[in-house]
């Protein structure tokens, strides 16, 4: 096995989302997770927008422990709610960030829209060498009217990419990665990351 030449701290809390982002990586980049860096700081997301909150948290781990990291932002962007929940995404239906209750509100304020299309957005920031690189993954879709399988989080029960029949809940998360707004934008990262280290 090759040893890893580069370990890079990812700012999340979320093990799926940390999951899924090792599954995509090759071995020679790590990942160490907030937990084995001992950080367990609530990381305000305080930005209007994905870049300013995935550069926010990327740099109050830079500053803490003064490390190579990255952090995601990720929302859903509903066109006929003029991208909206978006940056509000996990917290759409309120402060308790409950995917039950966004979901809710999402069918209940699509109730009657003909226009039910949605991309998912991602916005990774990575802060390497004391240099700062955005990468952005987007996944058309549309919003069914009624939730579909048990995988993944968030609204994935209720997205279907386009070019399928399936939400994202009924993929498994192989399938997933390869199509999804944040397996693209971990894609981009990880072609720079292999032409920077050579
Ligand atoms: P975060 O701030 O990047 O964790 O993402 C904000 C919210 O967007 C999450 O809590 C989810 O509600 C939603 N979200 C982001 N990515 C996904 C995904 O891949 N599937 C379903 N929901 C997602």
């Amino acid at each position: 096995m090759e040893e890893p030449i580069i370990s890079l701290v990812m700012a999340s809390a979320n093990p799926k989302k940390i999951e899924e982002v090792r599954q995509i990586l090759p071995e020679r980049i790590q990942i160490i997770s907030l937990e084995e860096m001992e950080i367990y700081d609530d990381i305000p997301e305080t930005g209007n927008t994905l870049e300013e909150n995935a550069l926010i948290k990327a740099r109050f781990i830079h500053q803490s422990k003064k490390c190579n990291c990255f952090a995601e932002d990720s929302g859903l962007e509903v066109y006929s709610l003029r991208m909206e929940p978006g940056v509000y995404s996990a917290r759409y239906a309120g402060l308790q960030k409950s995917s039950e209750d966004n979901i809710n509100l999402l069918l209940k304020n699509l109730e009657n829209e003909e226009n039910r299309n949605a991309r998912f957005r991602t916005v990774l920031a990575l802060i390497l060498d004391e240099k700062e690189y955005l990468f952005e993954g987007i996944i058309q879709g549309s919003i069914s009217k009624s939730r579909s399988g048990l995988n993944g989080f968030g609204y994935d029960p209720v997205f279907v990419p386009d070019g399928s029949v399936e939400t994202f809940a009924q993929l498994n998360p192989e399938q997933k990665n390869e199509i999804s707004h944040r397996g693209i934008a971990v894609r981009k990262f990880i072609d720079f990351l292999k032409l920077y280290t050579g």
